[in-house]
């Protein structure tokens, strides 16, 4: 089950192992020698009537530093584990070392026992399968290995990067495999190996020149594979076909009229500009033959640097020539003259051109993708490209710094896409790419995916900082021009697109497909019903008791939002909620809630408690604290009584703006909960710096107790929250053999349908009596065992 699922993840190890200098089995060897160690040292203590005795002081000091030394090793592991699973196993681990090392003074040696065992078990598992992904990673990187040759020629860079991890991986130590993957790749790519062995602190750099000199090499190969392979007749006239469009556009889109002039004085081309000025001189004809244009003829046929024209029609042109080097004649270029053009002229240029980045602008994109659209002969793929986190960039290194990012990315797209393609700033941090058949450089998609990728490997420099700049891409792939396509309808599905991509967690590329716009149609009309929903006042509030099993009674109410909707029924909040997020819907929401379960259990009797879910959007956008003050100080609601409920997601943006946010709440004197827990990452780390009061242990691990790593956790956070003196409660309890086993691991606040469902306002009291009469009458204890009757 741990094992690695693909190469991407043993590069990804790799890439960890890089960046944290570890190695996850060394690091789980280590922790593995001192458990031994550990081990032996209890399994020397003296006899039976001592095992149950507490451990003496230095006895206890001793083992709480191995148990230290222990969580370090293993924590270092999990730093280069990409597996999450894997990774979750390595948390479990963590939880039972921290159990132990957090029962400090009662520890007897039995109990140490028991737990080592249980522990060195878990460890020898986590080292088993990750030795079993080393030999299969060994295995691929024997064929990887063989592959390469194959590689070079069929441009493989992916896959001989991969190898050269697998290298490093397997050779276990930091400095070694660099150098020895440094030259392997040299050797890969031809190079001589013999030369100075670089110093420690340049190994970094020696390995990305040794990457990026087998890339020139397999570049050059496949230049000289391409070549070989295009030398049929066939294959080079398309060639020669295709250049020679590709030469029309250019010079029909050059704003100055142009041009071209043989050896033998005979006009070879020129530009739509050119034609509109002198319409009588047509392609093919001898110069020397022109009447009425003999100033012109003069010019070219000698090559003239400022002469000026008058053709005739009041306007008034300079003429530039230059020798052309190809076939001995001449470029002509003209520049207008004529009083109140140029300025006119400038200006026409400037307002196609985006001041910033100096590429074509969105106007300047608009029309000649239309142009390609209508009037093309060749396929084009239209794709969008977006800055991921542009907005961090201007608000942490200043907006100079995002202009002169902008500027780069514009730069290396340019770059990237070949003169071929067509690059402009479309809007702020978006830039469109208009492509012409790409079949050569992979399709579409490859051609897209290899820019997301360079700028993920090569870092822009901005502000003497590097940064890795994340792209997301949407592409409207493989346009055959017929005049019926609208540019603006292909911007919006490309847009369309681009947002998916945006949306998603695992890939920053979204090909175009019609299912793509209806999915995004949904949303919208979605959007729009709950943003209606919000000023008719469709939502209302459920509550779900938190049920007290020692006091056998409710503590509390859990709001849980409803939405009725007149035309779509009853939405779960499942469904909702997450469009609410999106499009910060939930701010207004979440601000609802807030004032109505506060003023709804201002009313309830006692001490009851009320827990509210809070988005991470009413983080960002707001002033939650303010907010929460004013509810408090309206509704007359004891501060005491209210609890928040946060997820694991708040902590992935600005950790110390949540912080001092949670202080700051935590200062009016309400309580803060962390809701799913154990569902994120690594939330251990989270507990530690943020001040919560509770954790609600998911409904994931309570559903399924019978397994055993899912009890392993609920105990574990369940140890976490005595030694941390957190409140723990368990959610989704829906039947009595959870309760009783909850119970049994010491958890003392539960919610679920075994108890109740979330219920109307209207329907509290009812629930309070129903749950106490549960109580009474047995619904919450196990059916006793059946008795046998005897005959
Ligand atoms: P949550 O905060 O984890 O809420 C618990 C969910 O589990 C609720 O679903 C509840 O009805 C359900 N549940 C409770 N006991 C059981 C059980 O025994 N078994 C099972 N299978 N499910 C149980 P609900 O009401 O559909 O809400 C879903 C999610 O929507 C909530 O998850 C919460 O994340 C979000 N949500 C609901 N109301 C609000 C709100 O006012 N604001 C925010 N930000 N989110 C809300
Ligand atoms: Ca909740
Ligand atoms: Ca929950």
């Amino acid at each position: 089950m741990f094992v690695l699922r693909s190469n991407r993840d043993a590069a990804q190890m790799a890439i960890a192992m890089i960046e944290h200098g570890v190695d996850p089995l060394d690091q789980l060897e280590a922790a593995s020698r001192s458990l031994s160690d550990l081990e032996k040292r209890f399994a020397e203590q003296p006899g039976p009537e001592t095992r149950a005795l507490p451990l003496a002081p230095l006895e206890g000091d001793a083992l709480l530093m191995s148990l230290s030394d222990i969580v370090a090793s293993v924590r270092g592991a999990m730093v280069a584990v990409p597996d999450p699973q894997l990774s979750r196993k390595l948390d479990e681990l963590l939880y039972s070392i921290n159990r132990l090392r957090s029962a400090e003074g009662d520890v007897t040696h039995r109990l140490v026992r028991r737990e080592l065992s249980g522990i060195v078990n878990d460890v020898e598992t986590s080292i088993a399968l990750i030795r079993q992904d080393l030999v299969r990673m060994r295995d691929a990187s024997l064929q990887e290995r063989r592959a390469i040759d194959q590689a070079v020629l069929s441009g493989g860079v992916t896959g001989i990067v991969i190898g050269l991890f697998l290298i490093f991986y397997l050779s276990r130590s930091i400095s070694r495999p660099i150098r020895s993957a440094a030259s392997a790749l040299r050797q890969v790519g031809g190079a001589s190996t013999a030369g100075r062995e670089p110093p420690a602190a340049d190994m970094m750099l020696d390995l990305e020149s040794a990457i990026r000199f087998v890339e020139t090499v397999i570049e050059n190969k496949e230049r000289s594979s391409r070549l070989q392979r295009s030398s049929s007749a066939a294959h080079l006239l398309a060639t020669v076909e295709r250049q020679q469009k590709r030469l029309r556009v250019a010079l029909d889109a050059l704003r100055k009229p142009l041009c071209l002039v043989d050896e033998a004085g005979r006009l070879t081309d020129a530009n739509r500009e050119f034609e509109k000025l002198f319409p009588d001189l047509r392609v093919g004809t001898l110069v020397s033959t022109w009447t009425g244009h003999e100033l012109l003829a003069n010019a070219l046929l000698k090559g003239g640097e400022d002469e000026v024209l008058e053709p005739g029609d009041g306007s008034l042109f300079r003429v530039r020539c230059h020798t052309n080097p190809i076939d001995n004649g001449m470029i002509a270029v003209f520049d207008d003259l004529t009083p109140g053009e140029t300025t006119q002229r400038e200006l026409e240029r400037l307002s196609m051109q985006d001041s910033l980045t100096g590429l074509p602008n969105r106007d300047n994109f608009y029309s000649f993708l239309d142009h390609a659209l209508k009037s093309g002969t060749e396929p084009v793929s239209v794709f969008v490209i977006d800055v991921v986190a542009f907005k961090n960039v201007n608000t942490t290194l200043g907006l100079g710094a995002g202009d002169e990012l902008l500027r780069q990315v514009g730069e290396r797209l340019t770059q990237l896409a070949g003169p071929d393609c067509h690059v402009a700033r479309v809007a702020g941090d978006e830039f469109g790419l208009v492509a012409p058949s790409i079949e050569q450089r992979g399709g579409p998609e490859r051609f897209g995916r290899n820019i997301v990728h360079d700028f993920a490997r090569r870092p822009i420099t901005v502000a003497g900082r590097p940064l890795t700049v994340r792209l997301a891409v949407g592409v409207v792939p493989d346009l055959q021009p017929d005049g019926s396509l609208d540019a603006r309808i292909v911007m919006r599905d490309c847009e369309i697109a681009l947002e998916t991509a945006k949306k998603s967690t695992s890939d920053p590329f979204c090909v175009y497909a019609p299912e793509i716009r209806i999915e995004h149609q949904r949303r919208q009309d979605m959007e729009r019903d709950l943003r209606e929903g919000l000023v008719r006042g469709e939502f209302e509030l459920h509550f779900q008791p938190f049920i007290d099993v020692k006091r056998k009674c409710v503590s509390g109410f859990e709001a849980l939002v409803r939405w009725n909707s007149p035309t779509r029924g009853h939405v779960s909040p499942g469904v909702f909620i997450p469009i609410m997020e999106e499009t910060g819907l939930i701010v207004p929401l979440g601000l609802f809630v807030l004032r109505d379960a506060c003023r709804q259990a201002a009313r309830w009797p006692g001490g009851l408690t009320l827990s509210i879910n809070l988005s991470p959007r009413q983080f960002d956008v707001g002033d939650i604290v303010a907010d929460v003050r004013q509810t408090l100080s309206e509704t007359k609601l004891d501060p005491k009584r209210l609890q928040l409920e946060v997820t694991e997601s708040l902590f992935l943006s600005d950790g110390d703006k949540v912080l001092d946010i949670l202080t700051a709440l935590r200062k009016l004197g309400v309580t803060i909960s962390m809701d799913d827990f154990g569902t994120g990452y690594s939330s251990l780390g989270y507990l530690s710096r943020f001040p919560f009061d509770k954790i609600k242990i998911d409904q994931s691990f309570v559903r399924d107790l019978s397994r055993r790593e899912n009890m392993a956790i609920v105990r574990a956070v369940l140890g976490l929250g005595a030694s941390m003196k957190l409140a723990v409660i368990a959610e989704g309890v829906e039947t009595v053999d959870q309760m009783v086993a909850l119970e049994g691991e010491g958890c003392l606040e539960m919610q679920g349908y075994l108890f109740s469902p979330p219920r109307a306002a209207g329907e509290l009291a009812k629930v309070l009596v129903e749950v106490r009469e549960g109580f009474q009458n047995g619904r919450f204890e196990p059916a006793p065992a059946p008795v046998a009757l005897r005959a």
